[in-house]
């Protein structure tokens, strides 16, 4: 065995099992062992194209057993090529841990490229690529996603997550609020048969996801909003708006909520429009 071993990271399909790279083929059939996030995913990549070295689980429950295993094998000069079951390892997947350990020991880690979710949605969507916010998955609860989000409202980015097709109307509900008005893009089983993204202002989408069932796996894209969305607001037409609401019966709460949804300002700048005009009204 020679003494140069090497951690090979290896980008798989996030799909179609075309989207493999030839360098990436070569690596899973030259390597003495692929560690695989499940190798019953990992096996029918192999299948498909001929390859048969041995595989070996290496997924967030046995990370901490397998790293110092595999790191010693790369240590005696062994080549391992680590997967995950779609797209880069160690993005919202495992491989980290094991990137880092090999790094740490002085081992060489060759990183293949190849499909990741991410970069495929963020470019599908056609939203602006100039910078962009990974977040991986968002929290499930409705409470800490939306501080998440309003924490990142004044970054000039496209924000990319992923999430569950259960949670994508209430987290689409959940960016209308907070941060209404932005062009979003749900980009939903990519590569794969039923591939589809779905572009358009956040309410919009939020409604045309809520009246039909979605399947599969998304990524949600969120655009930057837009230059001079609140810089110049039509501050008479806002608050005659609000008036017009809340003289039809509903609450300034939900006044606020509504105008910012339908205008795309922040929902602090409608509240203070609308405050203002009470406070500059002359008392009776
Ligand atoms: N490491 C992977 C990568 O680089 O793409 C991501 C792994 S993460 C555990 C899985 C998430 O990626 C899914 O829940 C979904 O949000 C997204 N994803 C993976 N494949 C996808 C696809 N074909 N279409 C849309 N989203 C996908």
């Amino acid at each position: 065995m020679s003494a140069e071993g090497r951690l090979l990271v290896c980008a798989t399909p996030i799909g179609n099992l075309g989207d493999v790279t030839l360098r990436v083929l070569d690596a899973l059939r030259e390597a003495d062992a692929v560690a695989a996030e499940d190798t019953r995913v990992t096996r029918k990549l192999l299948s498909r194209y001929d390859i048969h070295t041995p595989l070996e689980r290496y997924d967030d429950n046995t990370a901490a057993e397998r790293t110092p295993r595999l790191v010693a094998r790369v240590a005696a000069g062994e080549t391992i090529a680590l997967v995950s079951d779609a797209g880069t390892p160690g993005i919202s997947d495992p491989g980290a841990a094991l990137i880092r350990a090999c790094l740490d020991s002085g081992l060489d880690v060759e990183v293949l490229p190849g499909a990741s979710a991410i970069i495929a949605a963020l470019v599908a969507s056609g939203l602006p690529t100039h910078a962009f916010y990974f977040g991986g998955f968002l929290p499930r609860k409705s409470a800490q996603r939306k501080r998440l989000l309003e924490g990142l409202a004044s970054l000039d980015a496209t924000l990319l997550f992923y999430e569950s097709a259960r949670r994508v109307v209430a987290t689409l509900e959940d960016v209308a609020e907070t941060l209404p008005g932005r062009f979003v893009a749900v980009a939903r089983e990519l590569t794969k048969m039923h591939e589809e993204v779905v572009r358009g202002p956040v309410a919009e989408v939020a409604k045309a996801f809520s009246e039909r069932e979605v399947k599969g796996e998304v990524v949600l894209a969120i655009g930057p909003s837009l230059a001079g969305e609140v810089t110049e607001p039509d501050v008479e037409a806002i608050a005659e708006r609000i008036d017009a609401l809340v003289v039809g019966g509903s609450s300034m709460k939900d006044a606020v909520r509504q105008v910012a949804s339908d205008t795309g300002l922040p929902r602090n700048l409608v509240y203070d429009i609308a405050h203002e005009r009470r406070t500059d009204r002359p008392s009776r």
